[in-house]
């Protein structure tokens, strides 16, 4: 016994003894050490169990029913120790009966445990939650919906799903940098939970994209409201870095149970919605309806079309002559991109291109008809038409797509092509998505000798100051100036004033979607002397340009003179 009493002292688990009442009767040291509590504080007294965390009821009771069946219970919870601060013990207590069976003590064996639950709570929480807005992340937001997506079916009340995108999110982070961009996902976290019922849930799936939970809604109209306040909200501006940043947010709004039979097609049909919101504009929100089903089951089947248009065949590349006016000769070709969908026939690229550079598409693509392009200027220089060029159109996705100059470079060389001949064109609002990304990819490129022109200028930010820092070549006047110019005074004079800055630059300019002698004329007036459009020639299949080649000159030497 005394050996038992002097293992009980010693040890650095806290020990407490009572009698049948459960009084107190001993505690050894390490009880003191964890609790605070000594000998004088409890002894004679009934302790105080009770989870800090959940009110002492449930467990209390659960407690003595253990010990009633069993003759012991174990369990962990939250306490408070003397000085107030709360630690998590896991205790063990048993009863000890005499012979006849009644109780005559318990002892209770209580372990701190509070670190590994503090870091069992960090795990939970890094498992469940976004670190930089505390926000849930993906996971516990999906356990969340499928929880409230449950509630709703039994009780015939109706749950709203916001899909929130940040409009203008990634050129804040390219241009101010990741801590801005930080800062910014943090305000705009705020921002949103103050839109919300405390029942709401906020979430941040990753990236800028945000989506909310909203719980018994029973009117479109509550929702309408709370994707308005949202939409207010972020459309303030934010303060950045001493600087005021202007974002917007387009919402997507499916309503659960009525849209989807599951979370799996409700989030599908928020992000739809929020699809269709995007492409109306900034600051919207959309409710999903069921055409945008249909919409996006088109997509799909067009996107899957696509993805084996190249293997199949069925893309083809057309070329329209730019005719030099001051020679009268076609100097050059733009390479044009058609597909011959199947069923569908020939798709134009105003259709298309937009899908492929969402789908990534672009890259293999835009490859293709580089190398098309390339394999035509050989053979046409081959031809005896020496000095043409090609100008092919670039995507400024196809930067992330991976067309470097070592892909450029090893298509001229493989298709025997001298970089002078080729030539590419790129819109200035594809430039401007990526300001210093840009200019470093152009500035590669045109170091390999290969000329670059800004397409449908004058419909973007044509900013002079930018102007400088892309290293073109090559200003395309947009076809809408040069189709008003004839009938309206404000585009006449923007042309002419192109012309004049272009030639301040020591820029040549083409203007491209020539229809009629007029509009012609007055270029030939501003000084501009290169010419694409239909009044030459609609785009070409490559023979059909290749016999225009022949008789080159002849058909518009008698147009040019009128
Ligand atoms: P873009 O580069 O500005 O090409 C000029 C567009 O104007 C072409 O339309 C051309 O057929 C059309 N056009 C030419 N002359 C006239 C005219 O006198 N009047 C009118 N109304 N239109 C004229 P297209 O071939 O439908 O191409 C549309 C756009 O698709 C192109 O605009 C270009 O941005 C894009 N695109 C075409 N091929 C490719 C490609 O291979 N890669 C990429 N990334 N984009 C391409
Ligand atoms: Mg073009
Ligand atoms: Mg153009």
């Amino acid at each position: 016994m005394r050996l038992a009493a002097r293992v009980i002292e010693a040890t650095s688990e806290a020990v407490l003894i009572a009698d049948h009442e459960f009084r107190v009767t001993a505690i050894n040291p390490a009880f003191t050490t964890i609790t605070g509590y000594d000998a004088d504080d409890i002894v004679g007294k009934i302790p105080h169990l009770e989870d800090s965390r959940a009110g002492d009821d449930p467990l209390y009771a659960q407690m003595w029913r253990a010990i009633e069946d069993h003759d012991q219970w174990e369990g962990e919870f939250w306490n408070r120790r003397k000085n107030g601060e709360e630690y998590a013990v896991r205790a063990s207590i048993s009863s000890i009966k005499d012979e006849d069976g009644k109780i005559q003590r318990y002892a209770a064996l209580i372990n701190d445990i509070t670190e590994r639950k503090q870091t069992d709570e960090r795990i939970r929480f890094q498992a469940n939650y976004d670190s930089l807005t505390g926000l849930p992340n993906r996971s516990l937001f999906l356990d969340q919906l499928d929880q409230a997506f449950d509630r709703v079916k039994r009780t015939n009340k109706k749950i709203a799903l916001m899909f929130v995108d940040l409009d203008r999110f990634k050129w804040i982070n390219d241009t101010l940098g990741h801590d801005a961009g930080d800062d910014l996902l943090l305000q705009v976290a705020d921002r949103m939970k103050n839109c919300v019922r405390r029942v709401d849930t906020v979430a941040r799936l990753g990236g800028d994209e945000f989506t909310i939970i909203m719980q018994d809604v029973d009117e479109e109209k509550h929702t309408r409201l709370v994707a308005e306040k949202v939409i207010e909200a972020l459309s303030e501006p934010f303060r950045l870095k001493d600087k005021e940043a202007n974002i917007g947010a387009s919402i997507g709004i499916s309503i659960g149970p009525s849209d989807a039979e599951n979370t799996t097609t409700l989030l599908c049909n928020a992000d739809l919605a929020m699809y269709a919101a995007k492409k109306a504009g900034r600051n919207t929100y959309k409710f999903f309806t069921p055409d945008m089903n249909e919409e996006a089951q088109a997509r799909l089947e067009m996107e899957n079309d696509l993805r084996h248009a190249i293997d199949r065949d069925e893309l083809l590349v057309y070329y329209q002559p730019i005719v030099d006016l001051k020679t009268g000769r076609v100097s050059a070709a733009e390479a044009l991109i058609r597909w011959r969908h199947p069923k569908r026939g020939l798709v134009s690229p105003v259709e298309f291109i937009p899908l492929a550079e969402e789908t990534g598409l672009i890259g293999p693509i835009g490859e293709f008809v580089l190398i098309a392009s390339c394999v035509r200027i050989k053979a046409w220089h081959d031809a005896g038409h020496k000095d043409l060029t090609v100008s092919v159109n670039l995507s400024s996705r196809q930067l992330r797509q991976g067309l470097s100059t070592e892909v450029i470079s090893e298509i001229l060389d493989f298709t025997n092509v001298s970089a002078e001949h080729l030539a590419f064109e790129i819109t200035e609002s594809q430039m401007m998505e990526d300001i210093q990304g840009s200019i470093e990819w152009l500035n590669e490129i045109k170091g390999l000798g290969v000329r670059l022109s800004i397409d449908d200028f004058g419909t973007g930010y044509s900013s002079l100051s930018y102007l400088r820092k892309f290293p073109i070549d090559t200003l395309k006047i947009d076809k809408s100036f040069v189709h008003d110019m004839t009938f309206n005074a404000d585009d006449a004079s923007l042309v002419e004033a192109i012309t004049a800055m272009a030639r301040s630059l020591k820029l040549r300019v083409i203007a491209e979607g020539v229809e009629t002698r007029e509009q012609l004329d007055h270029l030939r007036a501003l000084g501009c002397d290169l010419i694409q459009g239909y009044y030459f020639s609609k785009p070409l299949q490559p023979d059909e340009f290749e016999r225009l080649l022949e008789r080159d000159g002849e058909d518009w030497c008698e147009r040019l003179a009128g």
